[in-house]
């Protein structure tokens, strides 16, 4: 029997939340490490550190969204990214996959917008009619 289309997308939206989940752990752990090994040899290499921690901030943004997605998804229609067809939760502005643009996509209906707290990617100018 093949599983329903949303199913597919939910296990593998899981999938790639558990992937994240260690890597986000993996390199909280190398930069827990690094930075010990730079303070017992006294020399600290701030830009080293700032690079590893902007990369794990970007997964843990990701994590995050895919913690909402995987949140919403019995109780919201979620849509799919017209460019890679990746599920987006009501009322998201990008795409969390491929970074495309999802607001001429996004279905206006009466139920009011959630306020997206997580992964602003930069000022938006959103023009409502
Ligand atoms: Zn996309």
């Amino acid at each position: 029997m093949a599983p329903r289309e949303g199913d597919v997308a939910a296990s593998s939206l899981r999938r790639r939340r558990d992937e994240l989940a260690e890597q986000v752990a993996e390199q909280q752990w190398d930069l827990g490490g690094l930075a010990y090994e730079m303070a017992i040899r006294d020399h600290f290499r701030l830009d080293v550190l700032v690079r590893k921690a902007a990369q794990l901030q970007e997964r843990d943004a990701e994590l995050a969204e895919l913690e909402r997605l995987l949140r919403l998804e019995d109780s919201a229609s979620v849509g799919n990214c017209p460019a890679c067809a990746a599920p987006h939760s009501r009322g998201a502005l990008f795409c969390w996959q491929c970074g495309a643009t999802l607001m001429e996509r996004a279905p206006s209906t009466a139920v009011p917008v959630e306020r997206q707290d997580t992964l602003v990617m930069g000022p938006v100018v959103v023009a409502r009619d």
